[in-house]
């Protein structure tokens, strides 16, 4: 048999392990190459995983310290033990990137641990590190999957100390007393709220003048002012021009976004989290003829194909949102597709959820998106405070919104605040993907008391017929 692969996956995280594994229940012979250690990439390393474990742990702290007692629940001599919060959050990364591994060779798929660069079409070099001997792979396909990584902002250099990327604010050794977070994006939103759980008093700096920015515009003004009510504190239409560390701390310089007076702010550690860029370096990607956008992104026709014949790209690498599940269904399409199958993906049925608390969750359309379009729409709203499971929880901030098409009443967009958002609003997502319309979520049984019961509730709400509100 030839050493040859018929696919070579560049790049372990969830697009490029999901798309190996695809490619191997489909039969083909298939090697991935990571360099970083450890599989799973960006998410599973430092990224979906960790945060969500530290946003679990420092909610349940916040819930001890602040919330058990309107249960009945007096709590006394509550203490963080941030190196045990710290140490958990490691054992849930390191356990799910082995469970990788093992799926990897579970699929009789190959990892090579190493860089890998593209040498041509159908070659790709990998060396694994210092001291070892570069191999090259041959394959009939190569399919890019590297993934991106922070996007740095002049003046204010990352040392992942003081001045932090997420991968740094994931694992800080003590809770900073004045943390200042630039972006009010998903991740500075997630991980401004795990800091402030555990103590920090933390500001966020926003270039424009809404958090989320691209979100429907109801949740994103709603999610600040709860936000707010938190104890976060937001600087908006705000640019830090730069930052200059010292032994006692770091002092920002910032000023309106569009100029005018500066002014300077301290903290004891400061978090860049102004988004993501596509992560090509030392890819081989200019040698092997790959064209790449202005912004470094790799564009793709219909079926990932670069304009290099055999080389393809998944994942916040082609840009389109930069979310796991996404580049996970983009690497499976693509594979199926190589291997001769059809494969589909529905770029507006993906859910985006941003995982505070209450959480944000959204799919489709935003009101803004469809006045714009021009499209008339209704609009069902439903709030938890009306909901009695949430009640029930003593968790009852946020909404629903569904917006149906005021012709055919089919859902073309679902907004949602509230308890468990990011899981409430999969139901919409199916009915979404099967073109269904906001009376069949009217009219489907939902279970009593339940947090489901808000959605059917905006649906009904949609026809102008909610029953509780
Ligand atoms: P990546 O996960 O970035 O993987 C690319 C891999 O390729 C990396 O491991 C890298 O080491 C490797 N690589 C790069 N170049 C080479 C090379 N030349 N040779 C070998 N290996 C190479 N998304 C969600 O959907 N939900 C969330 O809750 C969520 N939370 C997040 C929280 C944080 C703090 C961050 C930073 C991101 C989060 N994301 C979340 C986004 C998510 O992590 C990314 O969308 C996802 O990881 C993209 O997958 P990918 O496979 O395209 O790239
Ligand atoms: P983001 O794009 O979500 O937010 C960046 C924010 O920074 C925006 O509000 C932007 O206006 C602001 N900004 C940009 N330049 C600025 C400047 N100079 N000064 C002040 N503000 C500035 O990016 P992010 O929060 O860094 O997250 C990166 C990616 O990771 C996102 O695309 C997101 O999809 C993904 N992610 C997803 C999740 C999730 O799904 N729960 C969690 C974390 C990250």
């Amino acid at each position: 048999m030839s050493d040859k692969y018929d696919l070579v996956v560049i790049g372990g995280g969830p697009a490029g392990y999901v798309g190996a594994i695809r490619a191997a229940q489909l039969g083909l012979k298939t090697a991935i190459v990571e360099k970083r250690g450890t599989l799973g990439g960006t998410c599973l390393n430092v990224g979906c995983i960790p945060s969500k474990a530290m946003l679990q742990s420092s909610h349940h702290y916040e819930m001890a310290a602040h919330e058990f007692k309107h249960h009945g629940i007096d709590v006394t001599g509550l203490k963080l033990n941030l190196k045990n919060m710290l140490a958990r959050k490691e054992k849930v990364v390191d356990d799910l990137t082995k469970g990788i591994e093992f799926l990897m060779k579970k699929n009789k798929i190959d990892y090579v641990v190493g860089a890998g660069e593209i040498v041509e079409a159908g070659k790709v070099a990998v060396s694994p590190g210092k001291g070892k001997k570069k191999q090259t792979l041959e394959t009939d396909a190569i399919l890019v999957a590297t993934g991106s990584e922070v996007t740095p902002l002049k003046g204010v250099t990352i040392d992942e100390k003081q001045i932090v990327s997420s991968t740094g604010a994931l694992s800080l050794p003590k809770v900073p007393k004045e943390m200042v977070i630039i972006g009010a994006g998903v991740i500075g939103l997630e991980l401004g709220s795990v800091w402030r759980r555990l103590g920090a008093n933390v500001t966020v700096v926003e270039f424009l003048d809404v958090a989320l920015p691209g979100m429907d515009a109801e949740v994103s003004k709603n999610m600040q002012r709860i936000l707010k009510k938190q104890g976060m504190t937001f600087k908006m239409k705000t640019k830090v021009t730069a930052a200059k560390k010292a032994k006692t701390g770091v002092t920002l310089t910032m000023e309106p976004s569009d100029g005018g007076k500066k002014e300077t702010m301290k903290a004891d550690v400061v978090l860049v989290a102004i988004g993501r860029r596509p992560y090509t370096d030392k890819l081989g990607l200019e040698k092997a003829g790959v064209t790449v956008d202005e912004r470094g992104f790799v564009p793709v026709d219909e079926d990932f194909q670069t304009n290099v014949a055999g080389i393809y790209a998944v994942g916040d690498v082609i840009g389109g949102a930069m979310l796991a599940h996404k580049a996970e269904d983009e690497a499976v399409v693509c594979v199926e597709i190589l291997a001769g199958e059809t494969g589909h993906i529905d770029y507006d049925s993906i859910p985006g959820i941003v995982y505070t608390h209450p959480e944000v969750a959204a799919a489709g359309k935003t009101e803004e998106q469809l006045k714009e379009a021009g499209v008339e729409y209704n609009s069902g709203k439903f709030p938890f405070s009306a909901n009695s499971r949430a009640r029930c929880n003593a968790d009852a901030d946020g909404f629903v919104k569904i917006l149906s098409d005021k012709a055919t009443d089919r859902v073309l967009g679902c907004h949602i605040i509230g308890p468990q958002a990011g899981d409430l609003i999969q139901e919409v997502v199916n009915v979404m993907e099967f073109g269904g319309s906001a009376e069949d979520i009217a009219r489907i049984c939902h279970g009593h008391p339940g947090l489901p019961e808000a959605v059917k509730e905006a649906a009904l709400a949609a026809g102008g017929r909610a029953v509780h509100i």
